[in-house]
């Protein structure tokens, strides 16, 4: 098993973001989520100031994650599994909903995800202004 990580996971910044769509009242919402503090086998839920569940993270080794996010687009809860160190050394990684292939969500880095989200709320607002014309 390789496990050379362990010296320089303190390079690392262990906090990562995750902007998810709201289900509920449509806001994207961005929470910040410490991995390494993260319970074992217990479920960590993040909710939207509407006080609806937004999405729900679970690891069971602190090197995979399970994140289980209830999808705007097809009223779903889809399962996401990242892998920690993938999670923090990637960028961003933008999560689709499999069955309409929108983009429900973006986890990882936290300075990333938050310019990821201004981007894509622009281009949301946009999108909501043609439509309304
Ligand atoms: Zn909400
Ligand atoms: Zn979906």
């Amino acid at each position: 098993m390789n496990d050379t990580w362990g010296g320089e996971i303190m390079l690392f910044d262990t906090n990562i973001s995750a902007a998810v769509r709201c289900k509920h009242c449509g806001k994207l919402v961005i929470k910040d989520i410490s991995l390494f503090n993260l319970s074992k086998d217990r479920e960590h839920e993040e909710n939207c100031n509407c006080g609806k569940n937004l999405f729900r993270i679970k690891s069971s080794d602190s090197k995979t994650f399970r994140v289980y996010i209830n999808c705007i687009a097809c009223d779903k809860e889809h399962l996401y599994v990242f892998n920690s160190r993938q999670v923090l050394s990637e960028k961003v990684k933008i999560l689709s909903c499999p069955n309409s292939g929108l983009d429900i969500a973006f986890v990882g880095n936290k300075k990333l995800v938050r310019e990821v989200a201004i981007k894509y709320q622009k281009d949301l607002q946009e999108l909501i202004k043609v439509l309304e014309v």
